[in-house]
């Protein structure tokens, strides 16, 4: 075990960001504060690009702080920790999602689901006392986090830029899955194959379920069978989509536009649920409420997943050899990347090489 590290100074870092919603991200300069007695210090290796950066960087989603620094799947080594934490040592292999901080004390963090205490503290957006004001992510070489929401990841080293995925898409696809009890002999949908939906397709093939993927784009169709899917349904084809009428036990849409609801609330049994994790800007067509009430289904929401929950998601990859797919990018290519995801067009993540940012 390493000493444990108390004095350090707070430190000036590169990270990448925007001033202002309608500007391009560029690099930037940011302080990290020095360890208290129960953080870690992680130095960055790698930061997947969600769907969510852009929502946030670009004003989509009400409230964003500036300069904004997004990210929240972030994978690196332990580089210093506090006089009081025990649990991780200089050197270890690391993530962090998308909480740094919560109250501690309410009933959702007494249940280890972080993600609804009310006082949750996100990587990115959210207040601080730490410069300036408010958290800044992953698109940066360090980050300073309290002990309690710092991820063990067991993969093998060589996996780890595909591992950082796992951290936000992993965790948002895994925790209703399990909430909702996924597992063989049912029949499970997936809607969007991005960042989010090829996790959900692996990770329900893995619980055991039959898995039917849902894409606008019918050249992900090869694909999306290589992810695990057993049927693949190009949901702008109505014969495809009539096909599978009344027959699914579960929907996990993480379509990241506003979309009609009812053409899936239809696929469901009766007593299926419809889990929407996908966050667009503006809000979806109303769904008929007939359709609900007449087989007693379900419409719900999830958001990511707690601490206990990510750890158990981590732990259930490593042992299935699941990892995201995706595309190495530099840092200063993320304007680029954040187009080609607008357009559809990743296979299926992109992650930052932090190297890049050195
Ligand atoms: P992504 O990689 O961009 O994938 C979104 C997918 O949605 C696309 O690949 C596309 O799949 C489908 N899509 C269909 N029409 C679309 C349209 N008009 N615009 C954009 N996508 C369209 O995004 P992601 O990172 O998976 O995130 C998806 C959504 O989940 C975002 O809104 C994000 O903010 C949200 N999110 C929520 C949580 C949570 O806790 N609930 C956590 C993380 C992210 P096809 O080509 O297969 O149709
Ligand atoms: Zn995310």
């Amino acid at each position: 075990m390493s000493p444990p590290v108390t004095d350090l100074a707070p430190t000036s870092i590169q990270a990448y960001g925007a001033h202002a919603g309608d500007q391009p991200l560029v690099p930037l300069q940011i302080t990290r504060r020095a360890p208290g007695p129960h953080d870690v210090q992680i130095e960055i290796a790698f930061c997947g690009v969600c769907h969510s950066d852009i929502h946030q960087v670009r004003s989509e989603w009400a409230g964003t702080l500036y300069p904004c620094v997004p990210g929240h799947e972030i994978v690196g080594r332990v580089s210093a920790v506090g006089a009081h934490v025990e649990g991780f040592a200089a050197g270890d292999l690391v993530g962090v999602g998308c909480i740094v901080d919560s109250c501690q004390h309410c009933a959702d963090c007494d249940s280890g689901l972080e993600n609804y205490c009310d006082a949750m503290v996100g990587t990115y957006n959210s207040p601080t006392p730490d410069a300036p004001g408010h958290t800044l992510g992953g698109y940066s070489q360090r980050i300073v986090v309290h002990e309690r929401y710092v991820l063990r990841i067991r993969h093998p080293e060589a996996q780890l830029a595909a591992v950082a995925p796992l951290l936000c898409a992993g965790i948002t696809t895994y925790s209703p899955l399990r909430h909702w009890k996924v597992g063989p002999g049912q029949k499970v949908g997936v809607v969007g194959i991005g960042g989010l939906g090829h996790m959900g397709v692996k990770l329900a093939h893995a619980m055991g379920a039959r898995v039917v993927a849902f894409t606008t784009s019918a050249s992900k169709r090869k694909a999306a069978f290589a992810l695990g899917a057993d049927e693949v349904v190009v949901s702008r084809n109505e014969d495809e989509m009539a096909a599978h009428k009344k027959s699914l036990d579960f929907i996990l849409d993480t379509v990241a536009a506003p979309h009609e609801l009812d053409a899936f609330v239809k696929l469901l049994k009766r007593d299926g649920a419809m889990v929407l994790v996908g966050a667009p800007a503006s809000p979806h067509p109303s769904p008929n409420v007939l359709q609900l009430i007449m087989r007693r289904r379900t419409i719900a929401g999830s958001m990511i997943g707690g601490i206990p929950e990510t750890q158990e998601m981590l732990d259930f990859c490593a042992e299935h050899g699941i990892v995201a797919d995706i595309e190495l990018i530099r840092a200063e290519q993320i304007n680029e990347a954040y187009a080609r995801m607008l357009a559809g067009d990743v296979k299926y993540r992109f992650v930052i090489d932090s190297a890049s940012l050195g």
